[in-house]
Formats: structure tokens, C-alpha cells, sequence
């Protein structure tokens, strides 16, 4: 059965065999979102999961120890269909004994923490949460599927079982004069969820997204490129966390990477330091060149 999803996985992921087990995203909502638009989601075949896994474990080498699960949330499976799968990896590529994905709160939510502390146990570590947010009102009206209670509830119980995370942040989600709430909201509340890594990547809305009926018609718009980065600046002033930030996604205009608190200053020093030499016009160029953005 041919895979329709992108394949994709966060940089620090980068050296990491992908292995789709589902296809499409069972959510599918976010209005921000045309990664797997047309692509129902599925959970796909075992046959098709081992005939890739016999692929990887052909360029497979004694150093191959962590797999990155991909399909849009592959964590929604049953924890016994993940299970199944990790025998059929481990059978093939003994040496592997790490997993990663992206994973939704919700997934999380709808899992026990028998089932958590079984997945850890198998090595389910450092996945990768969209969290975007932790403002409410910018969570809802993107149609994330989850709240800033639900995810540091979420968050707590991931740390319970001893599996670590990343969040995504998603810089300007709240949309033009919204932006310093969004970001001291999602600071106390990434805060308290403590994630290890947080990746920033910032808006770049594109025609294809159904965000763009709702810029069209007024109902949300795309902060300047200058209140974004003062966004991120204020994010990372508000952090209280030990955690790494890594500001280098394509869509990120100025970037670093740091740690919370150890270069928190350093960070807030650069920011400080290249915001006033910042260019509007150029910035919101290159996101144009480069994304196809419909502003
Ligand atoms: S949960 Fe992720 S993959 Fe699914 S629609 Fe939202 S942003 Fe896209």
C-alpha cells in the first residue's frame, strides 16, 4: 500500500530512519495545516510497516538505535498495535531500542499511564507535540483540539512515565495585536509542562491553508514580521524551564539556538541586538520567495 503522507521529522531527529505506520492525520483540523489535506488517515497495513522496515534494515549499521514513527500522529494507534510494531523492528534491527514521532495532546490524553509506562519502557522518548500555543483563545480558534489545561495535564503525566518532549511553538498564532498575550500565556504555560526542547517556527500562512478564507474575510491577520520576533522575544524572557530553544525552522527569520536559563540572557541580548535592524518589507519578502505566502 503506497504511503501518501509527506515524510518529515524535526532536526534533531535528522540522522533518524523514518518508519510510517499511519497515513494522513487523524485530526486534521488545524486551520493552519495543509500537510495532509486529501489524505484520509489510516493505519497502514503490517505488511506494508514490515516490507519498510525490511528496507531500513537493509542500510541499517550497529550504531541504528532510534526510529522516528511518521504519518501525522502515529501515536493515536492502540499502544498494542505500537507494540506489535516494535517487535517487528526489533526482530529485524536488534540494535534499535529508541522511538520517536509527532504526537498530539490528544493522543496522549487518550492513552493510561499503564499504557505510558509500557511505551517508555520500550523506549518511546523525546517525541514531538504541536502544542503551538498556550493561549486559549488562539488554540481554539486554530481548532487545535486541545487547551493549555490539557496540555500541561498531558505534559505531567508524559513525565510521570519518563517519556521526555519537544513542543512546537507556532510564533504569531494569535494573529496581528495578539501577539505579547500569546506569548506570555505560552510561557507560563510551557513552563509548567517543562518540555525538553521547544521549536519555534513562525506563521507563514499560504493560500491552501483554511486560514485563508478566514484572512480574507477579516476574521484573522497575520502580525508583522517585527511583532513576531518581538513575540519570540517575550516568549523566551517568560520562560521558566530548563529546556533548549531552537529558533531555525525555514520560517524563522532570525535565528539561534540556546539553553533556558544557562543562555537566556545571551539569547534576549541577540534579540535585542537585531530586532531594531530588522526590515519589514525584506522580511515579509523573503517568507513570500520562500513560502508562498498569501499576504
Ligand atoms: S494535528 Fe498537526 S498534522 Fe494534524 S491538522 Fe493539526 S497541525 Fe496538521
Amino acid at each position: 500500500m503506497p504511503v501518501k503522507s509527506p515524510q518529515h521529522r524535526p532536526p534533531q531527529d535528522m540522522n533518524c530512519p523514518m518508519l510510517p505506520i499511519v497515513d494522513g492525520c487523524a485530526h486534521g483540523k488545524c486551520r493552519f495545516c495543509d500537510i495532509f489535506t486529501d489524505i484520509p488517515f489510516t493505519a497502514l497495513p503490517m505488511e506494508t510497516v514490515i516490507s519498510d522496515i525490511e528496507g531500513i534494515a537493509k542500510y541499517s549499521t550497529a550504531i541504528t538505535r532510534r526510529i522516528y514513527l511518521t504519518g501525522g500522529n502515529p501515536f493515536t494507534l492502540p499502544t498494542k498495535r505500537l507494540i506489535e510494531v516494535f517487535d517487528e523492528v526489533e526482530k529485524r534491527i536488534p540494535t534499535v531500542n529508541s522511538y520517536g514521532g509527532f504526537c498530539r495532546i490528544a493522543d496522549i490524553a487518550n492513552k493510561s499511564d499503564e499504557d505510558l509506562a509500557l511505551l517508555a519502557s520500550r523506549g518511546v522518548d523525546d517525541i514531538a507535540i504541536g502544542a503551538e500555543s498556550g493561549f486559549d483563545e488562539a488554540l481554539a480558534f486554530m481548532r487545535k483540539g486541545h487547551t493549555a489545561a490539557d496540555i500541561i495535564e498531558q505534559a505531567k503525566r508524559l513525565h510521570k512515565a519518563g517519556i521526555s518532549f519537544t513542543f512546537f511553538y507556532l510564533t504569531g498564532m494569535a494573529g496581528a495585536g495578539h501577539t505579547e498575550e500569546n506569548a506570555i500565556a505560552s510561557a507560563k504555560v510551557f513552563s509548567e509542562a517543562a518540555p525538553k526542547r521547544i521549536l519555534i517556527v513562525t506563521m507563514t500562512p499560504t493560500k491552501t491553508w483554511p486560514l485563508a478564507a478566514d484572512i480574507q474575510a477579516g476574521r484573522w491577520k497575520v502580525p508583522t514580521e517585527i511583532e513576531m520576533a518581538h513575540e519570540i522575544r517575550t516568549l523566551i524572557a517568560n520562560l521558566d524551564c530548563d529546556c533548549t530553544v531552537n529558533c531555525s525552522h525555514d520560517t524563522d527569520i532570525l535565528r539561534f539556538q540556546g539553553r533556558v536559563p544557562e543562555n537566556q540572557e545571551k539569547m534576549l541580548e541577540l534579540l535585542d541586538n537585531l530586532i531594531p535592524k530588522m526590515n519589514e518589507q525584506a522580511s515579509r519578502r523573503m517568507r513570500e520567495m520562500l513560502h508562498k505566502a498569501t499576504f
